[in-house]
């Protein structure tokens, strides 16, 4: 059995919203497991009650093969870092990370030690006189996490660790994190709406939408391989282009371009004929200009953003608005003709209706 197993777990709050509907997740020893989706989908919930928080309204949870459901908050070794840090103010950082050492009645000499190790970790060996009022706030997140790590717990779970944090802490914080998990290999649940936390700290990532989840997978896996238009949606910036069309005589049509489907579909198209489709490219995944082995589209340039790494470019393609993401020095002019390709190796087609991918 896994360490973490979560079967068929189900939500519903007392006033009858249905938040999580069966989740199901399996978590190894030492994996860092990010749940990921916007706000509302029931990443907190499902976190709340593996911390014991909230009770489970229906299904099973267990902990190193142990029935977890009606296990008390303390007995479960879990530690949690929330998004307001809730640090005591009028104590010392010392005293704040040795606070729950302190409440155990654990030996004073051997609090020394373990504080003097966590501050360590945490680079706050130079701050263990300061008081929280004197710290910034990637700090305060240093010594509210340190709380956490003192306590040889085996599982830790962040609930938005760093959105209290300014754009620049929160992408030291956020590699902080990932070198923090390497060097304890503490079990770690990690819930954040933003896609970039996830990608660039999980083993594998959680994808919620309306209390469901979407796929489990690594970075890799849901960039590369996304289960849906949501997921495919959700993982990239800008984001993958959809086109909508129906499926005529093996084609799709949108704007002034058709495209030829039985290139990217084979033999499977038929079963897609008449049929609602979505066309799909990532931003980064085209060529501009006309190569072989793609889809050739032909568009207006709408309006440029350089970024310095890269340039945004938003092609109208009549009803349809994309946007490629090109080398800066390759800038088109704004509103003249542009001609781009997708490689068939980079389309993705999802299902109409159901909006599940279309694996090809
Ligand atoms: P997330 O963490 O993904 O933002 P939450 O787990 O906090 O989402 O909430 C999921 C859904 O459950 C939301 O629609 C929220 O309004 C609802 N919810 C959260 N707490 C309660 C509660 N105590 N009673 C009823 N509904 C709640």
């Amino acid at each position: 059995m896994s360490y973490l197993t979560l079967k068929d777990i189900n939500k519903i709050y007392p006033n009858g919203f249905h938040a999580v509907h069966n989740f199901n997740l399996d978590i190894e020893k030492g994996e860092f497991i990010v749940f990921v989706g916007s706000s509302g989908c029931g990443k907190s919930t499902t976190l709340r009650m593996i911390a014991g928080l909230e009770t489970i309204s229906s299904g099973d949870f267990y902990i190193d093969g142990k029935y977890a459901n009606t296990m008390g908050p303390r007995e479960r070794g879990i530690a949690m870092v929330f998004q307001s840090y809730a640090l005591y103010p009028q104590m010392n950082v010392y005293d704040n990370i040795a606070f729950g050492l302190t409440l155990q009645g654990v030996d004073e000499d051997v609090i020394d030690q373990k504080v003097r190790a966590t501050a360590a970790i945490l680079g706050l060996t130079d701050y263990l006189d300061r008081m929280p009022r004197a710290l910034s706030g990637g700090q305060r997140q240093r010594v509210a996490i340190g709380r956490a790590i003192i306590r040889k717990v085996g599982v830790f779970l962040m609930d938005e660790p760093l959105s209290n944090l300014d754009a620049k802490q929160r992408v030291t914080m956020r590699s902080e994190i990932a070198q923090i998990h390497r060097q304890t290999g503490a079990t770690t649940i990690y819930v954040t709406h933003d896609q970039t936390e996830a990608m660039t700290l999980a083993d594998r990532i959680v994808v919620m939408k309306e209390g469901r989840i979407q796929q489990v997978g690594t970075p890799h896996d849901l960039y590369f391989d996304p289960a849906n238009v949501f997921v495919a949606g959700f993982i990239g910036e800008p984001p993958m282009n959809f086109v909508k069309g129906t499926v005529k005589d093996g084609k799709i049509s949108f704007g002034s371009n058709t495209l030829d489907l039985s290139k990217k579909l084979g033999s499977k198209l038929s079963e897609y004929e008449g049929k609602l489709i979505i066309f799909a490219y990532r931003p980064e995944a085209i060529v501009l200009g006309e190569q072989s082995d793609s889809y050739v589209i032909n568009g207006e340039v709408e309006l440029t953003e350089m970024l310095g790494d890269n340039t945004n470019v938003y092609v109208n393609s009549q009803e349809d608005k994309t946007i490629l993401k090109v080398d800066p020095h390759d800038t088109p002019e704004m509103d003249a003709p542009i001609t781009f390709s997708v490689p068939y190796k980079s389309v993705y087609l999802f299902d109409g209706e159901t909006e599940d991918v279309i694996n090809c």
